[in-house]
């Protein structure tokens, strides 16, 4: 198919200084989790974004200096020549599909710990970042840089910048967002400086401005030099000569960068979840950058259609369009719109289960796209496929996230795919939890899903079928798998942190419960244990339907995971706009449908809440009857011409929507695959000796 021509604007190239991208697609600087420890995960996880199209292709944040260590967090670095190395590689594979390579140059100022390197973090002022954040928490409180520290950073930041351009990096960066060492000089808060460093704006610019001369001195002729800045809190700082603090910072660096990525302050509003942030959400922030400079800007905002994309193009707002999460979703975008297929696009979900990952300290996981991080160590295209090593055909037992993306997977590689769901619908939990608040985009899983393989010859979708064991040692298929999912239960949770006795009652509902229509008399709690986002959204979803309810959790906070997804803040905030009391650290000891006794999980202090109804969003158990039933069944396989079985999903293992979606992918790639193979291990480059730290 070809370009739809409305969409020529995104493939026209832009000059960045002296180099020049092929086109409009911008992988912005990304977390990925890939460290030195794991460069050929790296480059193959960077280079399959060239390869779909993207013009530019980012790393993540690299250190400049050991005084900038993020660790435990899988952090890269850029330090000395086994670096300039394993960098090297990520290069290379990029150019090889003609993309730009681009380094984000990083120092964390005081946001950083240097648990490793031991050196007492920089800042500005001595004041500690995000001092209450559980992944920058520490008691360590920065030291306050001299004049020489100052000369030092800028010195490490050349150096860097010179061993990116060793590497092959086209465009370098100046990192001034999220909290970071230049953030820190340009906000009042972090900065108290009474010297030419501080006090007024233009003086608070000056390391940032001292930051990019140095690096175009050192660089400029052979790399663009961009600068990246949060300008959220600076926008909303009145200043006496312009319209904000932020409009007086652009005009004073105004041209001075070769490329401006512009973008809002802290992790949940900068990757807003599409829970609580749209797409575009970036926009009333920066607007106005692109009036003010004459090079080009970037900037992100969850971008899927192509239409928005061209929309903040001929608006004046971008000039090339920024994509992190949308580029890990689909690393094939550009180049499905490129080939008139923007309806193939995978779109993110705005899940934030990839931020997630970082906090882990593992390579980046993805819900729509189980094959990012895993391209070089398993060898998953996102868009090839291995052809099928028999004439086997495959019956995957329910259309939920998992059995949908193996049936997807399986016929990719030619299989003959048939999908049963005893639903009137495909989607298993997905039909349920996209009805509720802020979920509607979580629905893109099964659309994406569900389009391909209805256009494929070798599939074949059957609803309403319930299938037992007997059908499917009828139906002579020879690989099963089975993608039941799992069930909410009603057990409770113990002082011991496990599960206990479930309370049986008609006025206990799990979340199944809810699915099936069933609405629970209020005033209710909803007790939760899972800690992710369900029972939070039940409970709002509930006060939405004027239900009086309450929520407790054993946790120390409201969907307590969701930490891990940037989204904790706004769960609090949208429950307290919901009216749902929260009673953290609570265990649930009694209910007698008029009364619910909770006791504090650490000093047993009781509580009693006026209750008719109780929701207990806690602990889910595989739906392997089937699986189990079958098995014993085994010795007729041969007879019934199955080769194989498996249990796939939350059959297997009750999980996130990522771990369903991974283990249905994991199942059809697998297929006529020898089952003993796991995945490549990688391990640093390291051509020179062990260099000493300087
Ligand atoms: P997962 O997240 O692992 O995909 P889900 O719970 O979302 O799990 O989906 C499981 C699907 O399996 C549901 O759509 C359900 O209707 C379907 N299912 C369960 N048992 C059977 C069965 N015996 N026959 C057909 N479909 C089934
Ligand atoms: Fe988007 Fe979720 Fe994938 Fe992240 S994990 S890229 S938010 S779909």
């Amino acid at each position: 198919m070809n370009r739809n021509p409305r969409y020529d604007i995104l493939f026209e190239p832009v000059k960045i200084g002296p180099v020049t991208a092929p086109n409009r697609f911008y992988q912005v600087p990304h977390a990925s989790g890939m460290t030195e420890a794991n460069p050929r995960v790296r480059s193959a996880f960077r280079e399959t974004k060239a390869e779909g199209g993207w013009g530019v292709v980012s790393t993540g944040a690299l250190s400049i200096h050991p005084s900038s260590d993020d660790s435990p967090l899988p952090y890269a670095r850029l330090w000395d020549k086994n670096d300039i190395r394993s960098h090297a590689l990520c290069c290379d594979a990029i150019h090889s599909h003609g993309a730009l390579a681009a380094a984000e140059l990083w120092h964390g100022g005081a946001s950083v710990m240097n648990r490793t390197s031991r050196i007492p973090p920089y800042s500005p002022s001595g004041i500690s970042w995000a001092a209450t954040h559980v992944g920058f928490m520490g008691n360590l409180r920065p030291r306050i840089m001299d004049k020489k520290d100052i000369r030092d950073v800028i010195a490490w930041q050349v150096a860097a910048a010179k061993r990116a351009k060793n590497a092959g990096f086209d465009i370098v960066y100046i990192y001034a967002g999220m909290g970071y060492l230049g953030y820190e000089f340009l906000l009042e808060e972090y900065n108290h400086r009474s010297d030419e460093y501080g006090g007024s704006v233009k003086n608070r610019v000056r390391f940032v401005r001292e930051m990019i001369e140095s690096t175009k001195d050192a660089v400029g002729n052979n790399c663009g030099v961009a600068l990246r800045i949060s300008l959220e809190e600076l926008r909303s700082k009145s200043s006496d000569s312009h319209s904000s603090e932020a409009h007086e910072v652009v005009e004073l660096l105004s041209d001075l960068p070769d490329l401006w990525d512009v973008k809002m302050d802290s992790s949940p509003t900068d990757c807003g979840a599409s829970r609580f942030r749209p797409e575009c959400a970036h926009e009333p922030i920066i607007d106005f950058v692109k009036k003010v400079t004459e090079k080009p800007v970037v900037g992100v905002g969850r971008f899927t259609s192509p239409d928005t994309m061209v929309s903040q193009i001929k608006r004046g707002v971008l000039d090339l369009i920024g994509g992190a999460r949308p580029s890990i979703a689909d690393p094939f975008l550009p180049n499905k719109i490129n080939e008139g297929r923007e309806g193939d696009i995978r779109e993110c979900i705005g899940c934030n289960i990839c931020i997630s990952s970082w906090h882990d300290g593992v390579p980046v996981r993805c819900t729509q796209n189980a094959t990012a991080g895993e391209e070089w160590r398993k060898g998953w295209h996102p868009e090839r496929f291995e052809t099928p090593g028999s004439d086997d055909s495959i019956l995957i037992v329910g259309g939920g996230p998992a059995g949908l993306e193996a049936g997807l997977t399986a016929a990719r590689r030619g299989y003959q795919v048939t999908i049963a769901d005893k639903n009137t619908q495909m989607g298993g939990r997905l039909i349920y939890e996209t009805q509720l608040p802020g979920l509607t985009e979580w629905g893109r899983i099964t659309d994406y899903r569900l389009n391909a393989l209805k256009t494929m010859s070798n599939v074949n979708l059957y609803l309403d079928s319930n299938l037992e064991v007997n059908d499917i040692l009828g139906l002579e298929h020879s690989r099963i798998g089975i993608a039941t999912g799992a069930h909410w239960t009603k057990a409770l949770y113990s002082s011991l942190e496990i599960a206990a006795a479930e309370l049986n009652r008609p006025d206990v509902y799990t979340p199944d419960d809810l699915a099936l229509g069933m609405i629970p008399e209020g005033p209710s709690l909803v007790y939760d244990f899972d800690n992710y986002y369900l029972g939070g959204v039940i409970a709002e979803s509930l006060a939405l339907q004027d239900i009086n309810v309450s929520y407790a959790t054993p946790a120390g906070h409201a969907s307590a995971w969701t930490i891990m997804t940037n989204e904790l803040p706004f769960v609090h905030q949208s429950l307290e706009k919901s009216g749902v009391e929260v009673y953290t650290q609570m265990l649930l000891n009694d209910f007698d449908g008029k009364k619910v006794t909770l006791s504090n999980i650490f000093t047993n202090k009781p509580k009693s809440l006026a209750i008719k109804s109780v929701i207990i969003v806690g602990l889910r158990l595989p739906n392997d009857q089937l699986y189990n039933q079958l098995m014993s069944r085994s010795s007729e396989f041969a007879q019934a011409g199955i080769k194989s079985v498996e249990c796939i999903g939350d059959a297997l293992a009750p999980g996130a929507l990522v771990h369903a979606v991974y283990s249905g992918h994991e199942f059809a790639r697998q297929l006529d695959r020898p089952p003993d193979e796991l995945y490549l291990r990688d391990i640093p480059i390291a051509e020179s000796p062990p260099n000493k730290v300087i």
